[in-house]
């Protein structure tokens, strides 16, 4: 793989900054990357463990001369850190994001973008419950999809190089519009984790089920909630606060759908149930044949994992 971008930088130095930079320089696919993060603490510690080729002490010194500008930070500061690079743009740089929320991420970035720059949003979705410097590797996206979301009246070339350098840090790429985008994502990743976290939480307020054997039963199922529940909680509120209609929609839906189980429990209607459960299965089957994960039982972990 060739080099796509003279310059690259990356504002916030978190767990998807930090694979892209190894993304990127496996494939060699910038010829520098300069790197910022808010806190001395973590741009000190990229300085130590060699993530970034430079880091910088301020967000306008990152971007400065940058052929592209990732902004890798909380899905709620991105119009804040936007308005503070904006004076220091490259004309004709792109400015991309890899936030997990599309609408809003969009309409508080795009106002500060001066013209001649482009503006080209994506989403990987890869993640881990990790976060910080040292969380991120090269192989985080391999064979992960990574929706790119250009508004409306996008420069071409810009955006096919911005999916050039997805593809060339191992991810699948499609386009999506932002709405459509933040419909499929709350389905499949925002009502998920506010679902782990309820049933993590439920546990924790459950006093007849003491913590000991909470931790030590939890392969019975609970274990898969706790590692989601585990996530971030700082991008979670913000995924929450910014992703709010299309999550309250889906949350309706599994609200009805928790209902009539419910009440097929109370009222004994196993066809329903196993109905039900029978549906579910093919999804995962589906999963599985689109290599978006293992069959392996237990997802591929030992027992002790
Ligand atoms: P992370 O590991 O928690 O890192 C966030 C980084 O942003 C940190 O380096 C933090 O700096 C920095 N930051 C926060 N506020 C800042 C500000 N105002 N100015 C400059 N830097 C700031 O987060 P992450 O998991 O990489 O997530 C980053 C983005 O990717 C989020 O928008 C998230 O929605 C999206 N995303 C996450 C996942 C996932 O599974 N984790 C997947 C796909 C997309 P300090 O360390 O100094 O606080």
């Amino acid at each position: 793989m060739s080099q796509i971008y003279n310059r690259v930088a990356l504002i916030g130095l978190g767990l998807i900054a930090s694979s892209m930079f190894h993304a990127i320089k496996r494939a060699g696919l910038a010829g520098e990357v300069t790197g910022y993060a808010r806190s001395a603490q973590t741009r000190d510690t990229a300085r130590e463990i060699g993530l970034c080729d430079r880091v910088c002490d301020s967000a306008v010194e990152a971007v400065e001369g940058a052929d592209l500008v990732v902004l890798c930070v909380p899905v709620g500061v991105m119009g804040a850190v936007a308005a503070e690079i904006a004076p220091a743009l490259k004309p004709g740089a792109t400015v991309s994001d890899v936030g997990s929320v599309k609408a809003q991420v969009i309409a508080a970035v795009a106002p500060h973008l001066p013209d001649g720059v482009h503006f080209v949003p994506a989403h990987p979705l890869a993640g881990t419950e990790h976060s910080g410097p040292r969380s991120g590797f090269a192989e985080l996206f391999d064979n992960r999809w990574c929706l790119i979301v250009p508004p409306p009246g996008s420069d071409r070339s810009a955006v096919d190089r911005v999916e050039a350098l997805w593809q060339g840090m191992g991810a699948l790429t499609e386009e999506m519009d932002a709405e459509h985008h933040d419909l499929v994502l709350a389905v499949t990743s925002h009502a998920p984790h506010l679902i782990a976290y309820t049933m993590v939480g439920v546990a924790d307020d459950l006093r007849r089920v003491t913590d000991t054997e909470v931790i030590k039963y939890s392969a019975a199922g609970f274990r898969d909630f706790t590692r989601i529940a585990a996530s971030d909680p700082t991008m979670w509120r913000d995924v929450f606060l910014n992703n709010k209609e299309a999550t309250l929609e889906i949350l309706g839906r599994f609200t009805e759908e928790l209902f009539a189980l419910q009440r097929a429990i109370r009222t004994g209607d196993g066809d329903h149930l196993h109905a039900y459960f029978t549906r579910t299965r093919a999804i995962r089957r589906g999963i599985i044949e689109a290599g978006q994960d293992t069959d392996a039982p237990n997802f591929g972990r030992s027992n002790r994992g």
